[in-house]
């Protein structure tokens, strides 16, 4: 096949946007937001399915605390009614009997439930702390998540806006370079995981960087310069320097 030196030359120059529009859209599908959002999310649920349970927990152990202090506040009603009587003597000695015996039982039994009440309490701030722990880490974690998806939809307007520029360049080539040569290009490219022309460098093909052997590369002095060269390595275009 021929073509004109210069339409090789701007083979390069096409591929070094096609390359670089390769890289961007490659950035673009792999942009470290994308990953981190998404364990972000993982974070969130797993926060959630928790507070569920811990408030519920809560729920419950405040129902406990409710039930213990209205215990403990029955059995010290009692007590002071006795002690009323007590104090104004208004009773048989062995009602007065009976009565200090009710208030030394009733004393130890508010000890007890006052001991309960304390482990209810203990129980209680520490799933109040929990919940309240969840709830900031998920107050941090939509944080995080709404500025990586800031970060994200930048880096995104970005990388598109220079793939948008590099279509516009690779539009302005395209049309000076004579179509069959296009048509090979684009054949060996998708072929070739997009490279499609590179220099000889030397009788270095820097497509695959193979030496040319000595006998390639004697015959390939002796052709004109509009033949299109193909590497014999890797069957790219390669276009002299
Ligand atoms: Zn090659």
């Amino acid at each position: 096949m021929k073509a004109a030196a210069a339409d090789q030359s701007l083979l390069i120059e096409l591929q070094l946007i096609d390359s670089a529009i390769m890289q961007a859209k490659s950035k673009l599908a792999s942009l470290p937001e994308r990953e981190q959002i998404v364990a972000i999310h993982t974070r969130l649920k797993a926060s959630a399915e928790e507070l569920a349970i811990v408030e519920a927990e809560l729920a419950d152990v405040t129902i406990d605390l409710r039930r213990s202090e209205i215990d403990v506040e029955q059995v010290a009603d009692r007590i002071t009614k006795d002690e009323v009587r007590l104090s104004t003597g208004n009773a048989s000695p062995k009602e007065l009997e009976q009565l200090q015996h009710e208030v030394a039982t009733l004393g130890k039994r508010k000890a007890e439930l006052e001991d309960g009440e304390l482990e209810i309490m203990l129980k209680h701030d520490g799933v109040k702390t929990r919940v309240e722990e969840l709830r900031s880490d998920e107050v941090g974690l939509q944080k995080l998540e709404l500025e990586l998806n800031v970060r994200l939809e930048n880096a995104i307007t970005e990388i598109q806006a220079e793939i948008d520029s590099k279509l516009s360049e690779r539009a302005n080539v395209l049309p000076k370079i004579e179509s069959p040569l296009i048509d090979l290009y684009e054949k060996v490219r998708s072929s070739n995981s997009g490279v499609g022309a590179a220099l000889l460098v030397g009788n270095m093909c820097q497509g695959c960087h193979l030496a040319i052997n000595a006998v390639e590369l004697e015959r390939i002095k002796t052709l004109a310069a509009d033949e299109v060269l193909r590497c014999e390595e890797c069957r790219i275009i390669l276009v002299r320097i």
